[in-house]
């Protein structure tokens, strides 16, 4: 649910799940600092940031964000982090099928435990390597209709379509009253 200051001031929990390496903090990085660095460290356990966005009508949305590691030594400890959340945000790499799988089994997961009506995006991430690109938009936007997601892809290299990422997220919780 989203937790209100008053009703000005309101405040988001959001998760991020999904294959290490598919660009999830670094999706956060451009989010909260607008920088992109290709050096940028593998998360360990999960770590947490939080931005605030002023919307046109004055009011203000605070976003805490917590970034899991997307390896399976810590898939056990991903339910501290999504329980509770009111939005998740599942992201692939879109030249990596596996990551999509991968992203599929997040979902799985968020369906079976989950905080009821939480909301879910879909993320395929990498867009600017279009080259390489191995998972075809088409069957994610699917995919994430069947299971009543919204999807979008984005560029935290280019810092394509992140803020619209996080705009949705607020605007899906905002519209569905949670
Ligand atoms: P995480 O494990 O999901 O948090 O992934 P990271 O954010 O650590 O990113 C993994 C690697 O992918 C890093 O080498 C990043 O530089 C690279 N990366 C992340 N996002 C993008 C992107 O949008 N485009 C490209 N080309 N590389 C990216
Ligand atoms: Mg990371």
């Amino acid at each position: 649910a989203v937790e209100t200051f008053d009703s000005k001031n309101l405040r988001i929990k959001l998760v991020l799940l999904g294959d290490s390496g598919v660009g999830k903090s670094c999706i956060v990085l451009q989010f909260v600092r607008g920088q992109f660095d290709p050096s940028s460290k593998v998360t360990v356990g999960a770590s947490f940031l939080s931005q605030t966005v002023a919307l046109k009508d004055s009011t203000t949305v605070k976003f805490e964000i917590w970034d899991t590691a997307g390896q399976e030594r810590y898939a056990s400890l991903a339910p501290l982090y999504y329980r509770g959340a009111s939005a998740a945000v599942v992201v692939y790499d879109i030249t990596s099928p596996d990551s999509f799988q991968k992203a599929q089994f997040w979902v799985k997961e968020l369906q079976k435990h989950g905080s009821p009506g939480i909301v879910m995006a879909l993320v395929g991430n990498k867009a600017d390597l279009e080259e390489s690109r191995e998972v075809a938009s088409e069957d994610s936007q699917a995919y994430a209709e069947s299971n009543g997601m919204f999807f979008i892809e984005t560029s935290a290299k280019l810092a394509t379509n992140v803020n619209l990422l996080f705009e949705a997220v607020y605007r899906y919780i905002h519209v569905s009253g949670l």
